[in-house]
């Protein structure tokens, strides 16, 4: 889960973990520090007479409120920050915004694409929470050069997931093309689909990416190496022969 406003758990883009947080808002704080100090003064009340117990409950009141006062002068109207409960580090947010730590916590890109498309990828990645939009834009991008990668067009991603279909693709992996393709063209041109207050979408569309990509190219990249290292190359010619006549 990304970090999300007001959630009291989310994955901590700083060490990963998802972990519990701990909010500070001038709403919550000031409260809290109103209970630190009525609980001081219930030991002292409880001790004396009743005929000053009016005087101290108004001063306490008024402490709470010129506390609350002085307060919201101090902190900016918006701000807050959760402190991760794993490691300690916070996220400052301002409104409902996450303002740091500006990275999310993708996985990296495939390591068999082009350095052109893993650039794609992490630039998709970097403006993910302020636009979920863009960032599925890059990606549909990054799919078309991933098309041309393993040998299609790149021009027309329909058309070429057509062409994969005829060659025999999975149809699992029509599926996640498919799936980068529909939501990839709404991001460019708005329609039904609206990734604008959904982060959490768009996220899911990387690890889509790199399934297209471990399917399409990591493996069979891997068997081709281990046909190439294993079979002994008179019997590789011997199979070349058998399937051309
Ligand atoms: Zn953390």
């Amino acid at each position: 889960m990304i970090p999300e406003y007001g959630n009291n758990k989310f994955q901590c883009p700083h060490c990963n973990t998802f972990a519990t947080q701990e909010w500070f808002t001038v709403d919550n704080s000031s409260n809290k520090v109103v209970n630190i100090i009525n609980h001081l003064y219930f030991n002292y009340r409880s001790s004396i007479n009743n005929q000053y117990q009016n005087g101290i409950a108004g001063f306490l009141k008024e402490i709470d409120k010129s506390f609350e006062n002085y307060f919201c002068k101090l902190v900016p109207n918006g701000f807050s920050v959760a402190t991760c409960s794993s490691c300690d580090e916070f996220t400052l947010w301002v409104g409902k915004n996450i303002v740091y730590p500006k990275k999310t916590t993708l996985p990296p890109p495939n390591v068999d694409l082009s350095e052109e498309i893993k650039a794609l990828y992490l630039e998709a990645s970097s403006i993910l929470i302020e636009s979920p939009k863009g960032s599925t834009a890059i990606l549909r991008l990054a799919l078309q050069k991933l098309l041309k990668q393993v040998g299609k067009s790149g021009k027309n991603i329909n058309n070429d997931i057509g062409e994969l279909v005829e060659e025999g693709m999975s149809p699992k992996i029509q599926q996640a093309l498919d799936l980068l393709r529909v939501i990839g063209n709404n991001a460019v041109h708005p329609g039904q689909i609206n990734l604008d207050d959904n982060a959490e979408a768009a996220q899911k569309l990387f690890g889509v990416l790199n399934f297209i990509a471990e399917e399409l190219i990591t493996k069979p990249k891997e068997l081709e190496d281990l046909y190439a290292s294993l079979i002994p190359t008179e019997t590789q010619d011997h199979i070349k022969q058998r399937d051309s006549t």
